[in-house]
């Protein structure tokens, strides 16, 4: 049985009054049926990290560099994410593909530094809406996750979260049939590749996922839980996806 996990990504909002919010969800699930994960602005993975230290909620960067160390201005190395007490680190995501040029290739070099830090890589992958409607789904998706993925990916340290680019931040929300069709063939492809261990990878689902709409999206076969972004900054958004997940 994979244990289901609740993700969030904070993208580039909160600074340290937001160390309530965490320590609230906190309160809230002392012991969740399910992973918890917060994905904060670097600058609060420390104290973050800190302040759940004794709590069931796990804290994790956004992005990484393919590098241990080195003169990349600005940039953070997974080895450092891990000093400063996360576990996890989102590779990958549509923003950083589309803001900053990031490849499959860049996603696949990251995936390998976060493992050598063991670091759990959330690798995001999605098509864009003209993709969609260009029938290119499954071969976009397919094509970003054998790319993205390296050898080395096991269930224990990669998760892979299939993100709509159309849905991310929008209020749009695919069918559950979409959904199911491409978890479905997300699924077949690590099994092509992973043999039995694919069972051991979560595929979550992320696109303007909310308390709302959380529970029917969780019933889908293959659906291990959610890449949550806006409505995982308050912890009374966040809690009933949560418990959603739970009750799955
Ligand atoms: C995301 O940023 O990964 C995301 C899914 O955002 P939102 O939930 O706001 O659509």
């Amino acid at each position: 049985m994979r244990r289901k996990l609740a993700a969030g990504n904070w993208k580039m909002n909160g600074t340290l009054t937001r160390v309530t919010e965490v320590m609230a969800l906190c309160a809230a699930h002392q012991a969740p049926s399910v992973d918890v994960l917060i994905c904060p602005p670097a600058t609060l993975i420390p104290a973050l990290a800190t302040a759940t230290t004794d709590h069931a909620v796990a804290i994790g960067g956004q992005d990484c560099h393919a590098a241990v160390s080195g003169a990349h201005t600005g940039d953070i190395s997974a080895h450092m994410l891990a000093d400063a007490g996360a576990t996890h680190v989102i590779i990958g995501h549509s923003e950083r593909r589309a803001d900053r040029g990031e490849t499959s290739a860049d996603v696949h070099a990251k995936a390998l530094a976060a493992h050598t830090a063991t670091l759990t890589a959330v690798i995001c992958i999605g098509e864009t809406l003209a993709q969609r409607e260009a029938g290119e789904t499954l071969d976009v998706v397919g094509t970003q996750l054998r790319d993205s993925t390296p050898d080395s990916a096991t269930g224990e340290n990669t998760v892979i979260a299939y993100e709509p680019v159309w849905a991310i931040g929008t209020g749009k929300v695919p069918t559950l049939e979409q959904i199911g069709e491409v978890h479905a063939a997300l699924r077949i492809a690590l099994t092509n590749r992973f043999g039995a261990d694919a069972n051991a990878f979560r595929i979550l689902y992320g696109g303007s996922v909310k308390a709302s709409n959380a529970a029917e999206i969780f019933a889908v076969p293959d659906v291990d839980g959610a890449l949550v972004g806006g409505a995982s900054l308050t912890a009374e958004d966040f809690s009933p996806i949560i418990t959603a997940l739970e009750n799955a």
